[in-house]
């Protein structure tokens, strides 16, 4: 048996309890980061849903989705596009405002990372309102590029997020 198929990536991801702020359990990726059998499983899995389907961008926003995406960009021998916070990308680029709890911020990509005919996948570690992944989703449609699906280590499914990235694919490794 190879260590992947022993490995339950959830046994890997640890709650605590009011971070950032009271009462929010948030789901820590680092115990996964930081066994090698754990988190190499948890890419060959995203790879396994996702290698037919013909990608070749995966795409993600700073910081936690880049720990996901750029591996797995280099295992299914795709690009990898950095979506991040304003100011950060040294090129011309586009953005796309999102409503935080309190205010807005905003994401922003090279304007010649995407084009028509590319097929791209997101990734980021955990679907929770799914406000992020939306503007990513907005960002990747505004380019012209295929978005192919939206996938995730983590969806928190009483959160909701999964409707508010309709019509794409979503998938997740864990669900709670
Ligand atoms: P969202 O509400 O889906 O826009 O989530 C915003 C970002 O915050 C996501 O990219 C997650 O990485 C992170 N996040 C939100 N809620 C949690 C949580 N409970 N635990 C860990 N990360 C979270």
């Amino acid at each position: 048996m190879s260590a992947s198929a022993s490995i339950d990536v959830r046994d890997w991801i640890r709650d605590i309890p009011d971070f950032p702020k009271p009462g929010v359990l948030f789901k820590d990726i680092t115990p996964l980061l930081s066994n090698p059998d754990a988190f190499r499983t948890s890419i060959d899995q995203l790879e396994e849903q996702f290698r037919d389907r013909g990608v070749d961008v995966i795409a993600a926003a700073e910081a936690r989705g880049f720990i996901f995406g750029a591996p797995l960009a280099v295992r299914m021998n795709a690009g990898f596009v950095p979506i991040r916070k304003p100011g950060k990308l040294p090129y011309a680029t586009i953005a796309q405002e999102y409503a935080l709890e309190y205010g807005n911020d905003r994401l922003e990509i090279h304007s010649d990372a995407l084009a028509p005919g590319r097929r791209v996948l997101l990734i980021d570690d955990v679907l929770a309102t799914g406000g992020t992944m939306r503007a990513c989703c907005d960002l990747v449609n505004s380019t012209g590029a295929e978005l192919i699906a939206c996938a995730f280590i983590i969806e928190l499914s009483f959160l909701g997020g999964r409707a508010k990235l309709e019509p794409s694919e979503v998938f997740s490794l864990i669900t709670y």
